[in-house]
């Protein structure tokens, strides 16, 4: 293998390395403007009611389902 080889190949990592952060920064920038839109609800379209976090939510949208039930039910 020539110098030339050896410096080619070199160069190619780097710049695989570089794109390889790049798109991980990508998905990590993403992954972090998607939570930050759904303001931390894991499951926007559905019912808070359905929701596995319904009871220990403390999420606007989860405190409004449950005042809508609470005076839906007074006792
Ligand atoms: S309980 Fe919380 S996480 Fe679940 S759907 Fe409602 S707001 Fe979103």
């Amino acid at each position: 293998m020539t110098h030339t080889e050896t410096n080619q190949r070199r160069q190619w990592l780097i710049r695989t390395g570089r794109y390889a952060i790049l798109g991980g920064l990508s998905v990590l920038s993403l992954n972090l403007i998607d939570r930050a839109l759904r303001g931390g609800c894991v499951r926007l379209e559905s019912p808070c009611q359905s929701c596995e976090l319904f009871k220990a939510c403390e999420l606007s949208k989860a405190a409004e389902a449950r005042q809508a039930t609470t005076e839906g039910n007074p006792s």
